[in-house]
């Protein structure tokens, strides 16, 4: 039996290699490798035909061999073999496969999983031998993450082996500890995650796992705000009190809409108190947050003191630099690098990432803003103990929770709310369109160009490099695509690609030509849905878009149509699933973040779990800030939790995922 400490060499089949290979990743027991769950999940529960095979999806089929061969062409070897049932038959082949010739017989039949390639074939399918209990096809099978360094088969082996014989306390058990929930026992949600029998264990599964993390949350809020109270009277930032007629400086361009003007307002009596804000500004993509927060920075600036603004990127700190530098023009604000401690005797902004903030001490902020767009919850806190005052703490999110599910979970923070665009926006014209047709894509993305030089073309891959782990093959990636377009456009447009494995100064010297207007057509990876302003950019398209969460989408949607004119998003997809194209076509008609929340909300579960895991865009690993019934359900089992008898399965790690805002 194993219990979730064992360590993992104690497992049978992982040897002393796999063990390294997986400490490497930070798994070193048995709780470790089951809380890392599938990547994706492929469907080779149904059984098709021949006849049925396609080029988009993987089909399992029986059928019987009729003949096999082997064969080389240098550099590789080939084997293939002719399979056959009742509606036709097909080739196979393998690459440098020779274990299957030992596998397969003439005369016999097997189970295949495969898809068919552009010549007719299917190329390196999965075999195995009918009735066998197979966790290979068959059923829904589990895929990890290809970064492992052990093979797929040998991670659902050492699974498997780990799910069959566990043993947990009652006290590590939810649903013993509240047997009254009808909660789902905890032995049974590792197997519906790893080995689910239906779509349904898996968002079951999921949510499991996601009200431990809930649960969690709302005992460390609980605990901040309980520490909050005691602490805040004392060494709060200095008290700085604003004139009504000074509340919005005269350098801001454009008129404040009144819900920014009523954000100001609370902020700006939070630093007027003699105790630190601990507050977070809600908003949706484009809503204007920037120039609240930076409005409260200013005054506390006029007054003598420093603020930190924290962003989640390089590029979006370059970013709000320049941004604020052009709001405020008559303050010091200046980018923070680990070389460069900037000299703020007089007060000013520092503008820095996560990875800088350590460097915060130094300055004594009077506040520290996050820009944690919708990420929220987690952060690199600052090793907080140097500071000398408690800097009053405001995080920036577009994370559409409704107010009260917020302050349910979240009891130790205020909130404001930007409930208002500024004026003018149009709304981005959104389309949904099969990857086969990118070509005339292009040809259109030219058309605009001609028609106004200075408009700029986004494009959006899930991935970085191509993959080839099982099931990401098709995946679009920038690499890929970038040689793709470039290609296409000839020396008519200029492309570029942005990812987070270039060099820094690769990256920057993309993001200068960007904003410069050198670079049309720009080819990245999210990166761009983390809240950059980029005002020139006017279409966007989006490939693989069933891979992505509304939320994410809506994020990267919120790049373009950010000046007066009208914004394009294309959604490129070739998914055949009813529940993704429906999920699809619904985001092209609607533009409200807290309507696509509901909308994920109500139909998650049913086609979402072959996409690709979106946990850790909002800095939760399993939960979901979407997720709003679950979150009341969380609020209404706490109160119900004796926390003496539980012992909570996961950890929240707390330089990761502590609590916004702690300024601790
Ligand atoms: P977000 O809330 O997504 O962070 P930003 O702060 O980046 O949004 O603002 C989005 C864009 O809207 C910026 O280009 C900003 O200059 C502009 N903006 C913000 N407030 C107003 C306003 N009241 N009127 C006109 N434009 C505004
Ligand atoms: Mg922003």
């Amino acid at each position: 039996m194993y219990r979730l400490s064992t360590s993992l060499l104690e497992v049978k089949g992982i040897g002393e290699k796999t063990a390294q290979d997986l400490s490497e990743r930070g798994f070193s027991c048995v709780r470790d490798l089951l809380l890392n769950l599938p990547l994706h999940y492929l469907d080779r529960s149904t059984l098709g035909k021949i006849s049925e095979l396609n080029e988009e999806r993987e089909l399992t089929f029986i059928g019987e061999v009729t003949s096999i061969s082997n064969f080389y062409r240098r550099p590789r070897s080939i084997q293939s073999a002719t399979v056959k049932d009742d509606t036709g038959r097909v080739k196979m082949m393998w690459f440098n496969n020779p274990f299957i010739l030992k596998k397969i017989q003439k005369g016999k039949s097997y189970v295949f999983s495969g898809k068919l390639s552009a010549k007719g074939s299917v190329v390196q399918p999965v075999v195995a031998g009918v009735g066998e209990d197979s966790l290979h096809t068959g059923r829904i099978v589990p895929v990890y993450s290809g970064s492992f360094g052990v093979k797929v088969g040998t991670l659902r082996r050492i699974y498997k082996e780990v799910l069959d014989n566990l043993a947990v306390d009652g006290d590590q058990d939810l649903s013993q500890v509240l047997p009254d929930q009808g909660l789902s026992k905890l032995l049974d949600t590792l197997e519906y995650l790893h080995f689910p029998e239906t779509e349904e264990q898996v968002v079951l599964g999921k949510e499991r796992l996601a009200l431990e993390e809930l649960l969690l949350l709302i005992r460390k809020s609980n605990q901040i705000r309980d520490e909050w109270q005691k602490l805040s009277a004392e060494n709060h930032p200095p008290v700085v009190k604003v004139k009504a007629e000074d509340l919005v400086p005269k350098s801001i361009p454009y008129a404040l809409t009144k819900a920014q003007l009523r954000c100001i307002d609370e902020l700006v009596a939070d630093i007027g108190e003699s105790k630190p804000m601990n507050r977070i500004l809600i908003g949706d993509v484009g809503a204007g947050k920037t120039v609240v927060a930076g409005t409260a920075a200013y005054h506390l600036v006029k007054a003598g003191l420093v603020v930190a603004l924290v962003a989640p990127t390089k590029i979006l700190a370059a970013q709000h630099l320049e941004t604020l530098k052009s709001l405020f023009p008559d303050i010091q604000i200046e980018l923070l690098t680990t070389k460069q401690i900037p000299d703020l005797k007089k007060g000013g902004i520092v503008v820095g990432t996560h990875k800088v903030i350590n460097h915060l001490f130094e300055l004594n902020p009077s506040m520290i803003i996050y820009d944690e767009q919708h990420r929220f919850g987690v952060s690199h806190r600052s090793s907080g103990k140097e500071l000398v005052i408690k800097p009053h703490t405001l995080t920036m999110t577009a994370t559409p929770i409704p107010r009260t599910l917020m302050l349910t979970i979240f009891s130790h923070l205020d909130l404001s709310v930007i409930d208002e665009l500024p004026p003018g926006r149009m709304v981005v014209e959104t389309y949904l369109s099969k990857q086969n047709k990118l070509d005339d894509f292009y040809a259109w993305v030219e058309k605009l160009n001609k028609e106004q030089p200075s408009r700029q073309i986004l494009i959006v891959c899930p991935f970085i490099d191509p993959s080839d782990t099982e099931g990401f093959t098709e995946i679009a990636s920038v690499e890929t695509e970038y040689e793709k377009i470039k290609a296409f456009f000839k020396k008519r447009l200029v492309v570029g690609k942005l990812h987070s494995r270039l060099k820094k100064a690769e990256q920057e010297q993309v993001i200068a030509d960007l904003f410069a207007g050198k670079i049309q057509v720009l080819v990245t990876t999210p990166i761009v849905e983390v809240g950059v302003d980029l005002p020139a950019a006017t279409v966007v398209a989006i490939h693989n878009a069933e891979r992505f969460g509304l939320a994410s989408l809506h994020q990267i949607r919120g790049r373009v149509g950010r000046r007066d004119e009208q914004g394009y998003c294309v959604l490129f997809s070739s998914s055949r699933t009813e529940a993704t194209k429906k999920r699809l076509q619904m985001f092209t008609k609607e533009h409200r973040g807290m309507k696509l929340a509901e909308f994920d909300l109500s139909n998650r579960g049913a086609g979402d779990i072959f996409g690709l895991a979106q946990s850790g865009e909002d800095g939760l690993r399993f939960a979901n800030w979407t997720n709003l019934e679950l979150i009341s359900m969380a609020r209404k089992i706490y109160n119900e939790l004796n926390e003496k008898k539980w012992s909570p399965l996961l950890k929240l790690n707390t330089k990761e995922s502590s609590l916004t805002p702690m300024a601790n």
